[in-house]
């Protein structure tokens, strides 16, 4: 038995729903197939694990928010932010000791820091027409000039590693080149009643249908007119005019899908030169909070790897829950160890930095691995060393005669707006809808 429809989706997710939301305004028939069990993929709130709390596994601010950011009408309406208004209160920045740091210190640190900025913007700019360097060779040298050991140094490998937290890439691995591509000034909402929850919000909005449970594994498209999709539900083909496929760009990398023929050369290229980057997050939750009551995240200095165990966001009582972001090779080295040998890290960590505190194990714990995820292999994506805004562009190109179509986080190139993006879930809801609108000028024309 086999389905004929215009279109196929593959998966989910922000771009996914997109696209899914921009084709049913046509008459197209279409389906929306995903391997999850759930709708949202990198979106995800836990909401079984731990007491009287919504936790976001992946996604949990709205990056860019404001009146141009495409989900901002649909969160107002949503209106979650006013149902549960959480980490609220200042920041602090502890020394590996729990000691703070002096202001002298944070003085020498952060004119260090923007002199070592200055040193890769230079580069960025009088290296238009030459290879690429990664950040980490850029800044050797005068890293290595500039730091003096101890604090200052310290405080400096923190600020250095905002950069690669927000990247989810170590220097070694992130463009020089193409630093600072986005603009930096993003305004930040957190989706404070859960974010899967404003996507479910969507999905219901616009009485979206989503096959759920279903793996697509082999794309043919030896008839590019008659493409036909595979899945690992049943021996069954479905076949369409076009295809728009949204799945992680991790996922294309491990080459999850079989394309029959195999895809081009420089779309392959693309997708290997392009990078992902990881971001995990080690939630602990207390039956009581020994963190003040008034902080609502900390940063930590390491005095052994740069950016370990960065950025911790507190979440007052009832909840007392402690959410640690870890990233890149730090995350990595974790993901490789089990649940107790990370949790066990973790309490030598909270006890270095709460020296005076008695912490007691806690009582509910969740560690997310998404560079193991088989639907995800990743966090989100990056400009490698080599990769370049073109890299995504190829990304986002159509293949197969422009009847296989490309969107997802990674590939929301830039269309020249403002406040372009891309590795976040409005990026990667725009590239749906760019997808969707090609295709519907393409089906509903002729
Ligand atoms: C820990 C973490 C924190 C983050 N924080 C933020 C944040 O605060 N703000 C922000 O904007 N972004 C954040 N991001 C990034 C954001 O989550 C992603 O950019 C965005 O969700 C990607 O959406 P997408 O539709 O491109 O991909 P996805 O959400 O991954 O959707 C792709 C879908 O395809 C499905 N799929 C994969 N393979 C197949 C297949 N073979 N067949 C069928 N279906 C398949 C997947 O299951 C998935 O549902 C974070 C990500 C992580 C992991």
């Amino acid at each position: 038995m086999s389905t004929e429809v215009d279109v196929v989706i593959v998966g989910a997710g922000a771009a996914g729903l997109a696209a899914a939301i921009e084709l049913q305004s046509t008459n197209l028939k279409f389906l929306v197939l995903e391997a999850r069990n759930r709708i949202g993929g990198r979106v995800c709130t836990d909401e079984e694990t731990f007491t009287r709390a919504k936790v976001d596994l992946g996604a949990s601010w709205i990056h860019y928010y404001g009146p141009e950011n495409v989900l901002y009408d649909y969160y107002v309406s949503f209106n979650c932010g006013k149902k549960q208004p959480r980490h609220s209160g200042y920041r602090i920045c502890f020394d590996y000791d729990g000691e703070y740091f002096s202001s002298e210190t944070k003085f020498h640190a952060r004119s260090i820091c923007a002199k070592l900025y200055q040193h890769i913007e230079l580069f960025t700019c009088k290296n238009k027409n030459k290879e690429d360097q990664s950040i980490e060779q850029v800044i050797q040298t005068e890293y290595e000039r500039l730091v003096p050991n101890g604090p200052i140094k310290r405080l400096v490998n923190l600020m250095l590693s905002g950069e690669e937290e927000y990247e989810g890439s170590n220097f070694e691995n992130l463009s020089a080149k193409y630093y600072g591509l986005e603009d930096g000034s993003s305004c930040d909402k957190w989706v404070s009643c859960g974010y899967e929850n404003l996507l479910k919000f969507i999905v219901k909005k616009h009485n979206l249908s989503i096959q759920l449970n279903t793996f697509v594994t082999h794309i043919n498209t030896i008839d590019s007119d008659r493409i036909a999709i595979k899945t690992s539900n049943d021996s069954s083909i479905i076949y369409c005019r076009r295809v728009i496929i949204t799945i992680p760009l991790g996922c294309l990398k491990r080459e999850t899908i079989l394309f029959e023929p195999p895809l081009p050369d420089w779309k392959r290229n693309a997708i290997n030169q392009m990078g992902m980057g990881l971001m995990n997050k080690l939630i602990v939750q207390f039956s009581t909070s020994f963190w003040d009551s008034d902080m609502c995240s900390f940063l930590h200095a390491c005095n052994k790897q740069r950016g370990r165990f960065r950025h911790t966001i507190c979440s007052h009582a009832p909840e007392n829950i402690l959410i640690l972001f870890v990233t890149g090779n730090f995350a990595r080295e974790l993901e490789a160890l089990t649940d107790s040998e990370i949790l066990e890290e973790i309490m030598k960590f909270l006890r270095q930095i709460f020296p005076t505190q008695s912490i007691s194990e806690p009582v509910k714990y969740k560690f997310t691995r998404w560079g193991q995820d088989t639907l995800a292999y990743g966090s989100y994506s990056n400009i490698a060393v080599h990769a370049s805004p073109d890299t995504m562009k190829q990304l986002a190109k159509e293949t197969s005669d422009g009847h296989v179509h490309w969107a997802g986080e990674h590939a929301n190139a830039n269309d020249g707006t403002e406040n372009w993006s891309f590795g976040c879930v409005h990026s990667a809801f725009q590239s749906g809808q760019r997808a969707a609108k090609t295709v519907r000028s393409q089906l509903c024309s002729s």
